[in-house]
């Protein structure tokens, strides 16, 4: 990477000249990094046009209640919307909405009704779609849409089973509603322990006995062979069946409208730490999509979390704004399940070990109340709670300093 705030000098002043210059910013992707963005180049005094493309026909909403509030039926549709329908009057954008980006060139987008808009800055924001499984029938679902979350919530309406292929995130939370309603829920993962990818094993294995703990079915080191009909066949020659089946086993950035432009999207877009993608004049990412450059561990990274989302949108919308971009902060997300909540703060990557500092939950305790530093030698470089939010906040400071085990273990005794 060779470019980048703090990465070359006068960056600032570079960046206002940019401004002046910047009739037309065309944001690609119209979900919470896409509107953020908007908001963002309003708020640091952009006046030029700004259009927003948008492949779904609703104005952009939230997706955290999709696998949450929403599916446990607490929330109708109408309060996952980002910004009212009026608002968007004050942001003075045209929206395409229904209508798919399919093709990019320098300076242009090609939309799939065959207009083409040009533009002196395109922001991307497609986000990912769900992964799937080779021969999946029709009846199985997914869970990245609204539409998904409300075809999936009628489906488990009338469930009395649920059958989740994936312990991740979103099949931990859809597995969770699900148990709330009393329905008999198995989930199958590939790994020999849940959320190893996300967490590593010892915290993976946390997230693993609250969903055994809610009385879901779990079932490890168990790959997927095919479907008879809507049953699952699973490689050890077992088979499951269930009334509602859903599949969460990751998503993939929703870049293939950029195919033939000759941009490499192998690891999403890499871009540097103010979201220009790299060695491209004019085309900026950030949100799912986009593999940002992480000072921290020297190298881009893709996160798939909300607060990343929004911090990016808030740096990009400023930066082509010729503002001031507020400085990144701790990487962090949550998830809700089973009656508490998941979180971590940092960079878990580079950890070499951990410490207890809450909590009894990695010695077999309670998983509620559980907190653990996530360290790389001596170096705090992550912290993760269940059920413990107070707490856990309380540490956010320290894992943005990097603090060492002395001070962490300090903290931990004045919390205690
Ligand atoms: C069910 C669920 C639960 C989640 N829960 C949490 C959570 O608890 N905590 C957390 O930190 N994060 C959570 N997330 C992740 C968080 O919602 C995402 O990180 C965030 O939505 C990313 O924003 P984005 O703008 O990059 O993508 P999105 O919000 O996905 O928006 C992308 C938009 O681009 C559109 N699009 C795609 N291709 C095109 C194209 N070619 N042309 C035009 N438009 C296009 C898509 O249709 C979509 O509307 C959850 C995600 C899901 C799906």
């Amino acid at each position: 990477m060779d470019s980048g705030p703090g990465r070359f000098p006068g960056g600032t002043e570079i960046a206002a000249v940019q401004a002046e210059q910047i009739r037309h910013v065309l944001v690609v992707g119209a979900g919470l990094g896409g509107l953020r963005t908007v908001e963002a180049l309003r708020s640091n005094g952009y006046d030029g046009r700004i259009s927003l493309v948008g492949a779904e026909r609703h104005l952009p909403y939230d997706r955290p209640p999709l696998s949450k509030q929403l599916l446990a039926g607490t929330w109708e549709a109408d309060r996952v919307t980002l910004r009212a329908a009026d608002g968007y009057d004050d942001l003075g954008i045209r929206t395409y909405l229904g209508t798919r980006a399919v093709g990019w060139q320098p300076g242009r987008v090609e939309l799939d009704d065959g207009a083409t808009l040009h533009a002196d800055a395109v922001v991307v924001a497609t986000g990912v779609v769900a992964r799937t499984l080779p021969g999946l029938p029709d009846t199985a679902h997914t869970l990245r849409t609204l539409d998904d979350s409300l075809a999936l919530r009628t489906a488990l309406d009338e469930a009395s089973s649920l059958a989740v292929v994936g312990a991740g995130f979103v099949g931990a939370e859809v597995a969770s509603a699900a148990r709330d309603r009393g329905i008999d829920v198995t989930v199958l993962e590939a790994l020999s322990v849940p959320f190893a990818r996300a967490l590593g094993e010892q915290l993976g294995g946390l997230c693993g006995r609250l969903l055994v703990e809610s009385g879901a079915r779990l079932r490890t080191g168990v790959g997927i062979e095919g479907f008879d009909g809507d049953t699952l066949l699973l490689a050890d020659g077992d088979r499951v069946t269930a009334d509602v089946t859903l599949v969460g086993i990751g998503a993939e950035p929703q870049l293939g409208w950029l195919s033939g432009s000759g941009i490499d999207v192998t690891r999403g877009l890499v871009c540097d730490a103010a979201g220009r993608v790299e060695g491209i004049d004019g085309l900026w990412a950030v949100g799912d999509v986009a593999a940002w450059w992480d000072d921290v561990l020297d190298r881009p990274v893709r996160r798939e979390h909300w607060t990343s989302t929004v911090e990016q949108a808030a740096i990009v919308g400023a930066t082509i704004a010729g503002g001031e971009p507020p400085a990144a902060g701790v990487p962090y997300f949550w998830s809700d399940q089973f009656g508490l909540k998941v979180q971590l703060f940092g960079r878990p990557e580079p950890a070499t070990r951990h410490v207890a500092l809450h909590g009894d939950g990695l010695d077999g305790g309670p998983v509620k109340g559980t907190v653990v530093g996530l360290l790389r030698d001596d170096t705090l470089v992550a912290v993760a709670g269940f059920g413990a939010a107070r707490r856990v906040a309380r540490y956010r400071a320290l894992v943005g300093a990097g603090a060492s085990v002395a001070e962490v273990e300090e903290m931990a005794r004045s919390l205690a």
